[in-house]
């Protein structure tokens, strides 16, 4: 269904936005990878199922190497048609002890990195009126935790931003929306595991139980493979006029 397009997928050398560019891929989608880590098994994972696949190593803090990594795969492949924009990071602590250089940088990895790659690929997108784009944010981009206020306000910053740029795509081929997951078992979480374990003194396992029944009703993970599927149905013809959404998979967390 995707074979011909290409997805850019920021953060995809793990976690959700690895399991996101699997999809897109299986789906016939070329793509660019970005993300720090493990970069080769990430690209030999993709392009495992038969599609063109590339790298840049964009730092999503920096604008000058974002657009430097939009033009790059518009150079490359033609044309960005798929935008995901997933890069995060976490930082847990009270507002009064927040490191001021924690919070800069997920607002900006978090919430500007999104609007720079938006600001840089629609206008393509609109000459070719298709295009799509989805920002992973998060049931922390709904409702709130304690000791999470840069998360949450990138987050919220993001669901924000998706609606606005679907107001202004509107009329054209193009639809921005975003994802909300809940829990979800990736390196991002796990360090959250290791931290409650140890504070806590119990096993991992205990760990992620207490995780899970703290704020996510149906006591189980939500999977990349999962978002992977959504994001590819945002990409059919059934996701044309699906516009402005926060959609969330997070086994029920935000309905509490
Ligand atoms: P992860 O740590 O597995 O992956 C994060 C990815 O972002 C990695 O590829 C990493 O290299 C990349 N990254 C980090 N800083 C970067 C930077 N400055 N420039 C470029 N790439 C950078 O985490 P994840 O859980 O897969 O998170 C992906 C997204 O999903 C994030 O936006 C996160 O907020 C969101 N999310 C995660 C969960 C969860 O439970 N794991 C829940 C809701 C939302």
């Amino acid at each position: 269904m995707l074979k011909g397009k290409t997805a850019l997928v920021t953060g995809s050398t793990s976690g959700i936005g690895l399991g996101i560019a699997l999809a897109l891929a299986r789906d016939g989608a070329n793509v660019m990878l970005n993300g720090f880590g493990d970069v080769d098994s990430a690209k030999r994972a993709v392009a495992e199922r038969g599609v063109r696949v590339s790298y840049h190593g964009a730092d999503m803090s920096k604008p000058a190497e974002i657009e430097a990594m939009v033009r790059a795969c518009e150079q490359e492949f033609g044309a960005l048609d798929i935008l995901v924009n997933n890069a995060g990071i976490q930082h847990v602590a009270k507002v009064e002890d927040f490191p001021p250089e924690r919070w800069d940088a997920i607002i900006a990895i978090n919430l500007s990195s999104a609007f720079h790659t938006t600001r840089l690929a629609l206008p393509g997108m609109k000459k070719r009126n298709w295009g799509r784009i989805v920002n992973v944010a998060s049931t922390h981009g709904l409702v709130a935790s304690a000791e999470k206020s840069a998360y949450v306000a990138s987050k919220h910053g993001i669901v924000g931003f998706t609606k606005s740029v679907a107001l202004e795509t509107a009329i054209t081929g193009v639809t921005c929306n975003a994802i909300c997951p809940g829990w979800v078992l990736t390196p991002l979480v796990q360090k959250q595991v290791d931290a409650r374990a140890q504070q806590a003194g119990v096993s991992e396992s205990e760990a992620k139980r207490q995780l899970l029944q703290e704020k996510q009703p149906s006591l189980q993970f939500t999977t990349p493979e999962q978002l992977g599927a959504l994001a590819v149905f945002l990409c059919s013809p059934a996701g044309d006029n699906v516009r402005g959404v926060a959609w969330n998979v997070d086994g029920g967390w935000a309905a509490q």
